[in-house]
C-alpha cells in the first residue's frame, strides 16, 4: 500500500500552546517535525487514515537560546543548525560530532533533536553525547512542563516516557563548571554516511588535583535498548590515576551497564571488542 495523503488530516497549530491544545483533542494524532523518520512510515501508507500533527509553525521551538547556565536547544532544531551554532561547537562538541554522523546531509537538514529523541532508536546517535552533558529533555502537556532526565527519557527500544499529549518542546544543555580535559565522540558503522551505529561511544574527562581524575563521564549508544552511561567504571575511575591497571579494570566493568545484542547490523561479541578497545583508546588519549 502506498501514502495516501488524502486519507490524512493535517492539524497545523501556529504556537506551541496550539501544538499542545490540538493534540489534547485529537491524542490519536502523530506529530510530525522534519519527517526524515515518519515519511518512511508515510511511504509505506502506515500513516493513511491518520491525523497528523504538523509542528513546522511552532517557531518558538525553532529557537537555540544561550542563557547564564547553559543552552536551551529547541525541539525543532535540525542536526545542521546545531553544527553551525557557534556557542554548541565551542562549549557542546561532542553534540556537534554526533549531529554531523547522523544519516547523510539530507537528513541532517531536515530532522531534528527532538524527532531523534522522540523516535527513541537505540541508535539515535546524539545519545551518547546528550548522555554525557547530562542534559534535560523538556516537555510540554496540557498540565504544563517538566523537565526529564535525559537518562530517563528512553522507556526501552522505540519507547519514551513522554506521557499522553505531551510534547517535546526542548533540550537543555548544562554548561560544566570546569572544561573537560578530554571529550571524544565516535560511531562506528559500516560506512561513512547513512550508516546505523554498530556501536557509539561519547566520553569526557575531569582531570582534578594530583594527577588525579575528579570525574569520567562515559555513554554507550546501540549496546543496550535505550543510551547507557557506564557508572559501575565511572566511579571506580574517580580520584585514581589513568595507568593502564586502572584502564583496564575501568574497561572490565563495561557490561555491568550494557548488554549488546546479535542483530543484523553486528554480533554481540565484535561490538563488545570493538567498544572495549574504543573505551580503552580513549582513556590512554590515544583517540582525539
Ligand atoms: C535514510 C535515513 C538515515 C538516517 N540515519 C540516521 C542516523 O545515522 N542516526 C540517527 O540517529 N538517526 C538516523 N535517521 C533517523 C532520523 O533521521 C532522525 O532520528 C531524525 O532526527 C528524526 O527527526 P525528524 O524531525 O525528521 O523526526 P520525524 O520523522 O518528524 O518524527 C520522528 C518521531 O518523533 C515524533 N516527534 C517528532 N517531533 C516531536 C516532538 N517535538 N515531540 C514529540 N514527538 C515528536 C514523531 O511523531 C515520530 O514518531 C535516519 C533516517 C533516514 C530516513
Amino acid at each position: 500500500m502506498r501514502g495516501d495523503a488524502k486519507s490524512m488530516t493535517v492539524l497545523r497549530p501556529r504556537s506551541a500552546a496550539e501544538a499542545v491544545k490540538s493534540y489534547a483533542k485529537v491524542p490519536t494524532a502523530m506529530p510530525l517535525a522534519g519527517g526524515t523518520d515518519l515519511m518512511v512510515g508515510w511511504n509505506l501508507g502506515v500513516l493513511n487514515g491518520r491525523s497528523i500533527l504538523d509542528l513546522s509553525r511552532v517557531a518558538e521551538w525553532k529557537k537555540i537560546n544561550v542563557v547564564s547556565d547553559g543552552i536551551d536547544i529547541g525541539s525543532l532544531v535540525t542536526h545542521s543548525e546545531i553544527q553551525k551554532h557557534p556557542v554548541i561547537r565551542k562549549r557542546f562538541p561532542l553534540l556537534v560530532a554526533a549531529c554531523g554522523t547522523v544519516g547523510a546531509a539530507q537528513i541532517q537538514n531536515r530532522g531534528t533533536i527532538g524527532g531523534n529523541i522522540a523516535n527513541a532508536s537505540p541508535a539515535g546517535d546524539t545519545f551518547p553525547a546528550l548522555a554525557v552533558y547530562e542534559a534535560t529533555v523538556r516537555v510540554l502537556g496540557q498540565s504544563g512542563r517538566r523537565g526529564v532526565p535525559i537518562s530517563e527519557i528512553f522507556a526501552g527500544v522505540k519507547k519514551t516516557t513522554l506521557k499522553p499529549g505531551e510534547l517535546i518542546e526542548a533540550v537543555f544543555l548544562p554548561f560544566t563548571d570546569t572544561a573537560p580535559t578530554r571529550g571524544v565522540f565516535r560511531k562506528v558503522g559500516t560506512r561513512a554516511a547513512q550508516a546505523i551505529s554498530k556501536t557509539m561511544f561519547a566520553g569526557l574527562l575531569f582531570n582534578g588535583k594530583g594527577g588525579v581524575l575528579a570525574e569520567a563521564r562515559l555513554a554507550f549508544g546501540s549496546l543496550a535498548p535505550t543510551v547507557r552511561r557506564l557508572y559501575a567504571a565511572e566511579s571506580f575511575l574517580k580520584g585514581r590515576k589513568l595507568d593502564d591497571k586502572t584502564i583496564n579494570a575501568a574497561a572490565e566493568l563495561m557490561t555491568t551497564d550494557v548488554s549488546p545484542i546479535d542483530d543484523i547490523r553486528s554480533t554481540r561479541e565484535y561490538r563488545l571488542v570493538v567498544s572495549r578497545n574504543l573505551l580503552i583508546a580513549f582513556l590512554k588519549g590515544e583517540v582525539k
